[in-house]
C-alpha cells in the first residue's frame, strides 16, 4: 500500500503518471487531503468510480496512529503519536487568539545530544518519513476540525519538535512543500518555522530549494560555551553559522532569523554573556527569543529567574535587538520546548550511557 501522505505534489503526480493518470487527477486528489481533510477514497466525490477502486487496491491515506492526547490547562494539546517499532513522537498545538501553532517533530529522537535537551537525551532511532511529519498536521487539523469560518486551525507551523529537521532533509522538505502548496495547506512561508541547531551546508540547500522562516538554536555568545550546550557546533562554528544565516538572508521570507536562547542560570544569563551577543549578531539582522529553561527529569541546568532573564532582555533591547521572552506554554504536560520526549528505542547507545552517569 502507498500511503499518499508520503508525496508532495510534484512526486504524487509522478506516481498518478505511473499508474497511467493525469496531472489533473493529482491535484483533485491532494485537495482532498489536504484541503477537505479526507481520508477515504469513497468521498472523493470527483474521481471516476474506477479510479477510486484502483486507489482503494494500491493507496491509503494514513497519518501516524494516537497512542495517547493530553489538554494542558493553558488549552495546549500534545498527541502521543506511534510511529511503529517501539518509537513515538510527539506534537504540540499552542492556540493563541490570532492564530494557531503546530510545533512537529521530524525525527524519532535526536542525535545530536545538545546538553539542555531532553530528546537529545533519549538518543537516536531514525528520521520521520515525508507521511509521519505532514501526518501530524493532517491530524491535528483534522482531530481539531475547521473554525466556523471554515478554515483548519493549524496556521502556523514550527519544526521545534523532536529532532534536527536538517539531518532529515528530503522528508523535511517534501512535508514543507505540502504545508506551502496551494492545493494542499497554502500556508505563508513566513508561518512555517524551521528550527536548527546550525547545520550549516543543510541551511544554504533549505535557501535554495524552499526557504521559510529559519530560527537557529544559539544559546552561547561564544565558541567555547556553545561547543559544550550544542556540540555540532564543534563541526560548525559560530563565524560560520552567522555567514550561513547572512547567505540564507538574501532568499529567506523574512528579512531577519530568530535567535532562539535559553536561559541557563549561571551559564549564559550574565550581561557579559548578553553584551558578547550583541557582538557575535553585529552583521546578522534578527530577533532574539529568549526561552527560560524547561526542566525535565536527571536535567543538569536550572532556569535562570525572571529577573534575569528580563535584564538580559533590555541589554539586548538597548542594542537595538528586537527580543522577546517565550511564554511557557503547555509545560503542565510536559510539551514546553525541550521537554518532549516520547519514546525513544536508542540506537546509539546513548541513553546506556545517560542512565549510568545518573546512578
Ligand atoms: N533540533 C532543532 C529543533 C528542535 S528543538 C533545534 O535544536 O533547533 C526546539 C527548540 O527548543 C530549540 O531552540 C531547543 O534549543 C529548545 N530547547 C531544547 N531543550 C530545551 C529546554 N529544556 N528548555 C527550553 N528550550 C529547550
Ligand atoms: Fe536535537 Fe534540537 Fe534537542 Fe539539540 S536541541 S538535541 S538539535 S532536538
Amino acid at each position: 500500500m502507498q500511503n499518499l501522505l508520503d508525496f508532495d505534489a510534484q512526486q504524487l503526480t509522478a506516481w498518478f503518471a505511473e499508474q497511467g493518470e493525469k496531472p489533473f487527477r493529482a491535484r483533485q486528489v491532494l485537495r482532498w487531503i489536504y484541503k477537505a481533510g479526507e481520508s477515504d477514497f469513497d468521498a472523493m466525490s470527483d474521481l471516476a468510480i474506477s479510479l477510486r477502486e484502483k486507489l482503494k487496491q494500491i493507496a491509503c491515506v494514513k497519518a501516524p496512529t494516537v497512542m495517547r492526547e493530553e489538554t494542558a490547562t493553558d488549552g495546549t494539546r500534545k498527541w502521543l503519536l506511534d510511529v511503529g517499532t517501539g518509537n513515538a513522537v510527539e506534537t504540540v498545538y499552542i492556540p493563541e487568539e490570532d492564530r494557531g501553532t503546530l510545533c512537529v517533530s521530524t525525527q524519532a529522537g535526536c542525535a545530536l545530544d545538545c546538553a539542555f535537551c531532553s530528546t537529545g537525551k533519549q538518543g537516536f532511532n531514525r528520521n520521520l518519513s515525508t507521511a509521519e511529519i505532514i501526518g501530524q498536521v493532517w491530524w491535528a487539523n483534522h482531530e481539531l476540525g475547521k473554525n466556523a469560518e471554515g478554515n483548519w486551525p493549524v496556521t502556523n507551523v514550527v519544526l521545534m519538535g523532536m529532532g534536527e529537521p536538517l539531518l532529515n532533509f528530503d522528508s523535511t522538505v517534501s512535508a514543507l512543500r505540502l504545508m506551502l502548496d496551494d492545493n494542499a495547506y497554502g500556508l505563508s512561508r513566513r508561518r512555517v518555522t524551521v528550527s536548527t541547531s546550525g547545520v550549516v551546508p543543510a541551511m544554504d540547500r533549505l535557501r535554495d530549494e524552499c526557504p521559510v522562516a529559519l530560527a537557529i538554536s544559539l544559546h552561547a555568545p561564544n565558541d567555547e560555551l556553545r561547543n559544550v550546550l550544542v556540540p555540532i557546533n564543534q563541526k560548525y562554528p559560530l563565524q560560520e553559522l552567522m555567514a550561513a544565516c547572512r547567505r540564507y538572508l538574501e532568499k529567506a521570507p523574512r528579512d531577519f532569523v530568530t535567535f532562539e536562547y535559553v536561559m541557563l542560570a549561571g551559564v549564559n544569563d550574565r550581561e557579559q554573556d548578553a553584551r558578547e551577543l550583541i557582538r557575535l549578531v553585529r552583521d546578522v539582522p534578527c530577533k532574539f527569543n529568549l526561552i527560560p529553561f524547561n526542566p525535565f527529569p536527571q536535567a543538569p541546568y536550572q532556569r535562570s529567574d525572571m529577573e534575569t532573564v528580563k535584564r538580559f532582555r533590555d541589554i539586548l533591547m538597548q542594542a537595538d535587538i528586537v527580543t522577546t521572552i517565550r511564554k511557557v506554554r503547555g509545560d503542565d504536560i510536559a510539551a514546553a520546548c525541550g521537554q518532549l520526549a516520547g519514546q525513544v528505542q536508542d540506537k546509539t547507545k546513548r541513553t546506556h550511557r545517560v542512565v549510568e552517569a545518573s546512578q
